[in-house]
């Protein structure tokens, strides 16, 4: 059986209706019947019973039929307390009414007229049965009823001084029982349909429920959404999709799907419903203003498989649309300057490329590099940097507008701009001129001076200038090639060179050497030569190391040939600490010599090995390793290593100071010379370049810079080497102007270690004594 459960105010509701509306026709038989009773026993019972019973059975009918009314009336108003009172009302109503009818069988029972008697039990029998029914639904009500209308009988029956005074009251009892037992269930088959009411009733709510959500939420999304029956009519329409679509009519219920008004979504619609499948669209629904909108359709089908209708979702996705654009656009664009990206530009080149395969019109392109960038950026900040990075590409972008050369910049990183000037002549050397006539422009424009902020700022470009017809490669190799040549100009700045093909030779012989000195460090391929340093009477002082790279295949590769790639590769590091081993090594073979025991010996070192934080330490472990006297130990430094990081080259200098080293500004007077350096710095000679020297005996200038460069030294108490000194009138002359060292090709040449021991003991073996001879 169906449980009743926390419906019980529901059933007990359901109760009292069914016993409401079952007392209608019950009242209506009780009355009847009644009537017909009184009638047919007033013609054997004394007629005050009668009409004493009709009287009150009349009573009991006005009673319900009054208490019938009010409860009606009022039903839809009671809590379930009422309810529950209001059942108790009719149970004890129905035990009254069944007892008056038990008053029937007890005082109008004719026993000496069988037919009557038989007619009244009839009634009894007829009247509990019927009430049994009817009330089937509240048991108490029922089983009072029936108990009611027997008992008395049972009792009359019982007293009855008869032959069946025993068998008739005791088929009233079974009569009794046996309705009693099928209230039961009868009761309980009445009890099943209520509660299968409740629950039908329920379900059908909650459908409605679900419906009406499903309604409310259909017209709240912020898409739009419509469904399509079998013979593809709009069947349902949210307000989203009619705003979506500037309140499409053709969308509308009823409209057909062959009244749409995009040809496109129509499509998109009518191949999902042929396919069965999903379909997708994403278009321009209205050009002005632009509108996005994508459309998802999804067919339904039947327990066929058959497409039964379907539901579309259309969205608006123009903000999405113009957003995505928006990304594209900053993927290919440099944030601060505006200016397209190395993206943008390599896809732009691409295009150039292709369309010149076909024209045949040269493309050039432009690699711009701002000179001195890093200093500006060092001294007055990043934010002033950014700042001429704009202002350059507004002018690059104002000075490439040209009526009949499509041409563009773009921003490559850091300081460095290409422009693309495509649609060039046919004729290389007339595309040239063009391209020159362009990049010469530019020059102009970039080089004219700047408003910084405050600031008032002038700078120079170095150009590199690619044609394509001397490139006739990929994207990539005609870039290279802007690039190299552009580094060209870098060696003099603000200039424009031309790419060639020397200038590719020089850089892959450049990474030719890179990658040999990489096994040179490894296999120790270098030599130290020295060169005699002497004293005004020609005696030697020491010796200046200079390095040699016995390359194999090559011969010996002079320095020049080979440091800058070191220093630019890093390698100078290892390299410049096995030149500081060689020469460690060398004073202290001569500490064993007494002659030579004094002398020094001076080795070059280049600004990265200075700043390298182990160099001091590394120098130090040299020293003590070969236990040599610090003080015989020079390192030349250069003016240039003092432009950048100046604090950090002195703090490394004077950490070597301090235990001995001495140090010594080497080709002194070349540089970009201050003298605020010479007070900071911890030195102990100065060596005057050997330009100064080549013609010091013609050139008046030269004699000025040289004796003013001694002057100061004297000054400052710095001892003053002179060097590049090949004839013995330079010699006379420095040394009238009271320089102390020299060192050149007139003492002697660098000469491998062996070669210079021999030479050394030539010399003082020679009829001259100390005088040296050109080796
Ligand atoms: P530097 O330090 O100015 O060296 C002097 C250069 O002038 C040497 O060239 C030397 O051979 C040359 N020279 C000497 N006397 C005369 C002369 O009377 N007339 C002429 N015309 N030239 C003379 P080198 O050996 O080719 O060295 C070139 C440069 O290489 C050096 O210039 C130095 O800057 C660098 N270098 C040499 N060895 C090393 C080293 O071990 N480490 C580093 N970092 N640089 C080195
Ligand atoms: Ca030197
Ligand atoms: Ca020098």
């Amino acid at each position: 059986m169906i449980q009743a459960g926390n419906n019980q105010q529901v059933v007990d509701t359901l109760k009292l209706g069914q016993l409401v509306s079952a007392s209608k026709l019950g009242l209506f038989v009780n009355a009847v019947v009644a009537l017909a009773l009184g009638y047919v026993q007033s013609e054997v019972a004394p007629i005050q019973d009668v009409l004493a019973w009709l009287c009150l059975a009349g009573i009991v009918v006005v009673y319900r039929a009054v208490w019938m009314y009010v409860v009606t009336k009022n039903m839809p108003k009671y809590e379930h307390q009422e309810i529950k009172t209001r059942l108790t009302e009719f149970q004890i109503s129905m035990l009254i009414s069944g007892l008056v009818w038990g008053a029937a069988g007890y005082f109008l029972l004719t026993p000496e007229y069988p037919q009557h008697e038989i007619f009244l039990l009839f009634m009894l029998a007829g009247i509990s049965a019927g009430g049994i029914v009817s009330y089937a639904a509240d048991v108490p009500s029922a089983a009072l009823y029936a108990v009611g209308v027997l008992s008395p009988l049972f009792v009359r029956l019982l007293w009855l001084d008869s032959q069946f005074s025993i068998w008739m009251p005791l088929a009233v009892l079974v009569y009794l029982v046996f309705m009693i037992q099928s209230l039961r269930v009868t009761h309980h088959e009445v009890m099943d349909n209520f509660l299968l009411r409740i629950d039908s009733s329920e379900k059908e709510s909650s459908i409605k429920d679900g419906e009406y959500r499903y309604h409310l939420l259909l017209e709240h999304l912020p898409v739009g959404v419509f469904h399509l029956n079998a013979q593809r009519e709009v069947t349902f329409c949210n307000q989203r999709a009619i705003d979506i679509l500037h309140g499409a009519e053709w969308l509308k219920a009823g409209a057909s799907l062959d009244q749409f008004d995009d040809a496109e979504m129509l499509a998109s619609i009518a191949s999902a419903i042929e396919q069965g499948e999903t379909s997708k669209y994403e278009g321009v629904f209205s050009e002005q203003p632009e509108q996005w909108v994508s459309l998802l359709y999804a067919p339904m089908k039947n327990l066929l498989g058959h497409v039964s209708g379907g539901v579309g979702i259309v969205q608006d996705i123009t903000e999405r649309k113009h957003s995505a654009r928006l990304v594209e656009q900053f993927a290919l664009q440099d944030a601060l300057t505006e200016l397209p990206n190395r993206r943008a530009l390599i896809d732009r080149l691409q295009h150039a490329i292709d369309k010149h395969n076909e024209t045949k019109r040269d493309i050039a392109l432009l690699y711009i590099d701002l000179d001195n960038f890093k200093l500006l950026n060092d001294t007055l900040g990043h934010a002033v940097g950014d700042l001429l990075l704009q202002q350059v590409s507004k002018r690059l972008t104002q000075g490439l507008r040209s009526r009949d050369l499509i041409a563009r910049a773009a921003r490559i990183g850091g300081d460095e701009f290409i422009a693309v000037l495509e649609d060039l002549s046919l004729l290389p050397e007339t595309a040239l001129e063009q391209a020159m006539l362009v990049a010469n422009k530019i020059i102009n424009k970039l080089h004219a001076p700047y408003k910084l902020l405050q600031h008032d700022y002038e700078c120079t470009v170095s150009i590199g200038l690619a044609l394509y017809s001397d490139s006739q490669g990929n994207v990539d190799d005609f870039l290279k090639h802007a690039d190299i040549a552009m580094y060209d100009a870098k060696k003099t700045r603000g200039v424009i060179r031309v790419y060639n093909q020397e200038m590719m030779d020089l850089i892959t012989r450049k990474d030719e050497i890179k990658r040999a000195l990489i096994n040179a460090v490894k296999n120790e391929e270098f030599d130290l030569y020295y060169q005699i340093q002497v004293d005004a009477n020609k005696q030697p002082t020491g010796a200046e190391a200079l390095i040699r790279w016995n390359r194999p295949n090559y011969g010996m590769v002079p320095p020049n040939d080979f440091i800058s790639i070191a220093e630019e590769t890093g390698l100078i590091v290892d390299i410049g600490h096995w030149v500081i081993n060689q020469a460690c090594k060398q004073l202290s073979i001569w500490a064993k010599d007494s002659t030579k025991k004094r002398w020094s010996i001076a080795v070059n070192v280049s600004a990265m090995q200075l700043l390298h934080p182990d160099f001091p330490n590394k120098v130090e472990y040299a020293i003590k390793q070969h236990r040599i006297n610090a003080t015989l130990l020079k390192i030349e430094v250069t003016e240039s290593m003092f432009l950048e990081n100046t604090d950090e080259v002195i703090q490394a200098m004077q950490s070597l100071q301090r235990i001995g080293v001495g140090f010594e500004l080497d080709d002194f007077g070349t540089g970009y010379s201050c003298l605020q350096y010479l007070k900071q710095l911890p030195l102990r000679q100065l060596k005057i370049d050997q330009s100064f020297v080549a013609a010091i005996d013609v050139d008046i200038n030269d004699q000025s810079i040289v004796k003013t460069i001694i002057a100061m030294a004297k000054g400052f108490n710095i001892n003053v080497i002179a060097e590049g000194v090949e004839t013995n009138s330079q010699f006379e002359l420095l040394k009238e102007y009271d320089c102390q060292h020299f060192q050149g090709y007139l003492f002697g040449k660098p000469m491998p270690i062996n070669a210079f021991e021999d030479f050394i003991a030539q010399s003082l073996h020679s009829k001259e004594g100390l005088s040296f001879y050109n080796a």
